[in-house]
């Protein structure tokens, strides 16, 4: 198995370089719209790489300064957008052409040169060297685990620009040796998300994480926003990203800790899945506001990233009637839910709305991936003592766990 680590490593550049960097990645972005919008122009929106390669790399070499494997990286970029947008076309979504906006710039062994305290970048004028600003502590870092570690191997970056900073996202790699498919048949269990305005996130184990805490950042946060907006001047723009910076930079703070404690319940619990909902409609499905649907997106980002090296997958399932189904029975009905209460009203089950909605996921995932062989599928949804399998059955641990403070248990009935 592949172990994949990201290390996010700032850069010291002279203001000199910082405008040839500018430059490459204005060209950059340049390219990757110019690709989209050849990729649109048919009758069919066009996604094969080889053909938006033969079709545009002639006309992006002529009209930009960019190295080779910058003009394939902004088409790589281009047509993975297309397909994206394909996708969701056949999902019935709507999404609109994609455009290139935030300040990126992608990096291969060929562009970059990684060396011990500074890096060498392609440009479109030519390389230019940076050296890397490293936090003080030299041990217990992702750069002396990761990015200097013998046993990784660097394989690209991403050069990122914002708030004035130059940071270069690396992408290193190692081969681990595999013990997680034996893990994988002991346990194949699944926990299920349900994540909500109310409780940020809950588990199928019945763990919950509540929005309390975000609520009160993004309150103050629209507060000051809504103060600067009505002076409308450059000044209270500017105000408002500032202030924006740092309530996000908290809002990140709390949603790695979350992040971690799912990754650590999912451990715990020895499941070899997690499973959210799919996260494209939450808005129009929960009531959720704009930096409810950002802090999802975050948490589910971070939680993929941190079960890589678990073996722990990450998915996505489809939503559909996740809070109106009854875990118990299936029997689905709007008006089995009120607000945050579930009361079946066929079989009577009664929980947390949004714990009977983690269940469900959880269920759903199962049920997916239950038609075929089985080989390695997970064959049941982790609950906080015990296991529901497919058919909605309840197995008992074969020690009795009792259920934990913080967490919401079955109900007796079960
Ligand atoms: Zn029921």
């Amino acid at each position: 198995m592949e172990k994949r680590r990201t290390v996010p490593v700032k850069l010291d550049v002279d203001s000199d370089d910082a405008a040839l960097l500018e430059n490459t990645i204005d060209e950059f972005l340049w390219a990757a719209d110019y690709v989209t919008r050849h990729a649109f122009e048919g009758e069919y929106v066009t996604t094969s790489k080889t053909t938006l390669h033969d079709d545009t790399y002639g006309d992006v070499r002529d009209k930009t300064a960019l190295h080779s494997n910058h003009v394939q990286a902004a088409r790589n970029k281009a047509a993975e957008a297309c397909k994206s947008v394909v996708e969701k076309w056949k999902q019935g979504k709507r999404a609109s052409m994609p455009n290139f906006t935030s300040p990126h710039l992608v990096y291969d062994h060929r562009t970059a040169t990684f060396h011990d305290d500074y890096v060498s970048l392609a440009t479109v004028d030519g390389r230019i060297e940076a050296d890397y600003v490293l936090p003080d502590e030299k041990r217990d870092t992702p750069h002396a685990e990761y990015f200097f570690s013998d046993e990784y191997e660097t394989t690209g970056a991403e050069l990122h620009y914002s708030n004035g900073n130059w940071m270069l996202h690396i992408h290193c790699k190692t081969d681990v040796e595999s013990n997680t498919s034996e893990q994988a048949t002991e346990n194949r269990t699944v926990l299920g998300v349900d994540l909500g305005v109310n409780n940020l996130a809950i588990a199928s184990t019945g763990t919950f994480w509540t929005g309390d805490e975000f609520d009160h950042w993004r309150r103050e946060y629209e507060k000051r926003r809504g103060d600067f907006q009505e002076c409308g001047t450059r000044w209270a723009h500017e105000n408002i990203q500032a202030v924006g910076r740092k309530e996000e930079g908290r809002f990140k703070i709390t949603l790695h800790r979350i992040s971690n404690e799912l990754v650590a319940e999912a451990r715990e619990n020895e499941c070899s899945v997690i499973a959210f909902e799919d996260l494209t409609d939450i808005r129009e499905r929960t009531g959720a506001s704009w930096g409810h649907k950002w802090a999802f997106n975050r948490l589910y980002e971070y939680v993929e990233y941190k079960t890589a090296e678990y073996g722990i997958d990450v998915e996505q399932v489809d939503p559909e009637n996740t809070s109106r189904r009854c875990s118990h029975c299936g029997f689905t009905h709007p008006d089995n839910r009120d607000g945050e209460a579930f009361e079946c009203l066929k079989c009577g089950y009664e929980n947390h709305a949004d714990y009977n909605a983690a269940k469900n996921i959880g269920l759903r995932y199962l049920r997916r991936n239950q038609t075929g062989s089985g080989g390695g599928a997970p064959v049941g949804v982790r609950l906080n003592s015990g296991t529901l399998n497919a058919n909605g059955g309840f197995e008992s641990p074969a020690d009795d766990e009792s259920a934990r403070a913080g967490v919401h248990a079955e109900s007796p009935r079960l």
